[in-house]
């Protein structure tokens, strides 16, 4: 296994060269490409196009993250296996984050290991899955429990696939990109808030650009990669919350974590010196572009007893990501528990 932490990316036209150049130079035995049913219907056949060399058989897995499991990796695994696929086989995975998660874990492990190559089509999968290395499968509710850190060869970036993605998805993948402006660059925030071109390629490379350089100080998480965590503290509290209440509609990742930079940054200004006025500007901005979710007094009380569970520190302070002031972030805050109601009040 491979112990850089970054590998190339490449863009649109420049894409399509250096993967026909890549495979034509490195000669690989069979050339498989995983999907999900989505991304067979909307993206294959444009690939397809793209590619010079013709593969040796499409694997398919079906879509969304409740198939982002072991037993999945088997039929992917077994196909490979039936197909005749060996050590020198290289597997190019096309679709969302669990495909290039699942599709990065499968290629890491059968016969030890085989080359891979990420083709993100959703926008949280370019500016966020596809890069850092990280890939592997949910243990039943348990999310990414089993994986391994281990590079693509390349990250192919296209941003016409974005054309099908439903608006939702589009601005799950936004939220990230809207993170990344608020924990390091202040532009980049001022740019994203007046609204983007999801086509054009120019902010998804930013954002690109600003994870691969955190990912690539910090790789194990030590200390910087942390900051890419702001938002996600409260914001998976209301994530798990949502997907095993089921009386209530789910709530996308990004959707989540953009109400959790709301409450976050009200524990910023609380405590990391966030000024009211960039506090009023963050809860703008994310209501403009996400749905407003009302939370219950009970509902409240259910995450925040989630959140000190899942922290395993039911009395104690809980350890956040917080905003010194738009684009600057700083990490290993103590919040007291005491302090969360008053953020839900905030975001009311
Ligand atoms: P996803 O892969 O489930 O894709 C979302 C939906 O869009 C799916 O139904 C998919 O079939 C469909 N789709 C994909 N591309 C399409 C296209 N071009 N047109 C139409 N439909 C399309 O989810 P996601 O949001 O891309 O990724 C979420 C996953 O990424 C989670 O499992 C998460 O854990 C993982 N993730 C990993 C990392 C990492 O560092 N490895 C980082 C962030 C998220
Ligand atoms: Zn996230």
């Amino acid at each position: 296994m491979t112990e850089n932490t970054t590998h190339e990316i490449y863009y649109t036209e420049l894409a399509t060269a250096a993967l026909n150049q890549f495979l034509a130079a490195k000669a690989y035995s069979k050339i498989f490409v995983l999907v999900d049913e989505n991304t067979k219907h909307h993206c294959l056949p444009i690939f397809l196009d793209k590619l010079e060399i013709a593969p040796a058989a499409i694997l398919e897995i079906k879509a969304g993250e409740i198939h982002k499991t072991i037993q999945a990796c088997i039929n992917v695994w077994e196909a490979l296996s039936q197909k005749g696929g060996d050590r020198k086989s290289i597997l190019v995975n096309l679709g969302g984050g669990v495909v290039t998660d699942l599709g990065g874990f499968v290629a890491s492990t059968f016969k030890r290991g085989i080359d891979f190559i990420n083709i993100p089509t959703t926008l949280l999968a370019m500016v966020d899955a596809s890069v850092g290395g990280k890939t592997g499968v949910d243990l039943g509710v348990l999310k990414n429990q089993v994986g391994v850190i281990n590079q693509p060869q390349m990250v192919l970036l296209f941003p016409e696939f974005l054309k099908t993605l439903p608006k939702n998805e589009l601005y799950s993948g936004f939220a990230e990109m809207l993170k990344h402006g608020l924990i390091c660059d202040q532009n980049y925030w001022n740019a994203l808030k007046e609204g983007i071109d999801f086509y054009n390629e120019h902010h998804i490379r930013t954002s690109v650009d600003i994870k691969s350089a955190i990912v690539t100080k910090d790789p194990t998480e030590k200390n910087i990669r942390k900051k890419l965590n702001f938002g996600h503290t409260l914001g998976h509290a209301i994530e798990s919350y949502f997907l095993d209440h089921v009386s209530l509609k789910t709530l996308l990742h990004g959707e989540a974590i953009a109400i959790g930079m709301v409450l976050e940054a009200y524990l910023s200004h609380q405590l990391t010196g966030l000024s009211g006025l960039d506090l009023q500007e963050i809860k703008r901005t994310f209501l403009t572009f996400f749905p407003k979710v009302s939370f219950t007094a009970k509902d409240i009380d259910i995450i925040i007893h989630l959140l000190k569970h899942d922290k395993k520190n039911v009395n104690n302070d809980i350890n956040f990501v917080l905003l010194k002031t738009i684009g600057e972030a700083t990490i290993d805050v103590k919040v007291p528990p005491a302090l969360f109601p008053d953020a839900f009040a905030y975001y009311k």
